[in-house]
């Protein structure tokens, strides 16, 4: 297994990336640092984008709170630098919250939505259908899919799936629909019906993200 570590904002980060990931790295441990206070989220969230290769973030992580702030950008996994020395038990905590929001939302890294400008591109996954102009279309275009193609994607993927279903809903089937942490009762009308629990929704979610990241035209 090999891994290899960089510092966000020294030189291109998202070159660099690509470079490791085609290098055959396994994994790529990122310290998002950043100038001023806090971590660079936003650059775990473009070397997401741009790899597929499993993601460690770091920098400023001292709460579950930051460790998810990192997750919903895309990384698999968060080190802990100095706040482990100032308190070592963080690390027995941050294991037992992670293992708790697994299992209570199916998806401990669910991206953002899109449509809140922070959602990297598996977020595409929680997407409407793309008929009105929003941010979907760009994103999709970034994969070489057009809206129709998009579309088709998705539809494919959730044929024979319990996301199949969902005519009350907006666009007339759960593949369209939102993140579980979004409230919506026609959703939740859906899932009730057809006996599917939220983390088993979010499960379906991830591995459609999977399916439409498989199947870009341009990587
Ligand atoms: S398609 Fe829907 S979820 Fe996606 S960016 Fe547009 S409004 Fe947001
Ligand atoms: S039915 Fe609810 S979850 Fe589905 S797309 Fe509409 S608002 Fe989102």
């Amino acid at each position: 297994m090999l891994s290899v570590k960089i510092r966000a904002n020294v030189v291109d980060d998202i070159q660099l990336a690509k470079a490791i990931e085609s290098a055959g790295a396994d994994i790529i441990h990122v310290d998002a640092m950043k100038e001023g206070a806090g971590a660079d989220l936003d650059t775990i969230r473009r070397i997401r984008d741009a790899t597929r290769i499993f993601l460690i973030g770091n920098n400023s992580i001292q709460s579950f709170d930051d460790a998810k702030e990192m997750f919903s950008r895309g990384a698999d996994m968060v080190s802990v630098g100095r706040q482990a020395m100032d308190s070592p038990e963080i690390i027995d905590s941050l294991v037992d919250a992670v293992s708790e929001f697994q299992e209570s939302t199916g998806w401990y890294n669910a991206p953002k939505h899109i449509c809140r400008g922070q959602g990297d591109l598996r977020g595409l996954t929680f997407c409407c259908l793309p008929v009105k102009p929003c941010a979907v279309h760009n994103k999709a275009k970034q994969l070489g899919f057009s809206p129709r193609e998009f579309a088709n994607l998705k539809m494919e993927f959730v044929k024979g799936t319990p996301l199949e279903y969902g005519d009350s809903t907006c666009f007339g089937s759960l593949a369209w629909c939102c993140k579980i942490t979004k409230p919506c009762f026609m959703r939740d009308g859906v899932l009730d019906l057809i006996d599917l629990s939220p983390q088993e929704y979010m499960k379906l979610k991830k591995q459609m993200a999977d399916y439409i990241l498989d199947h870009a035209k341009e990587k």
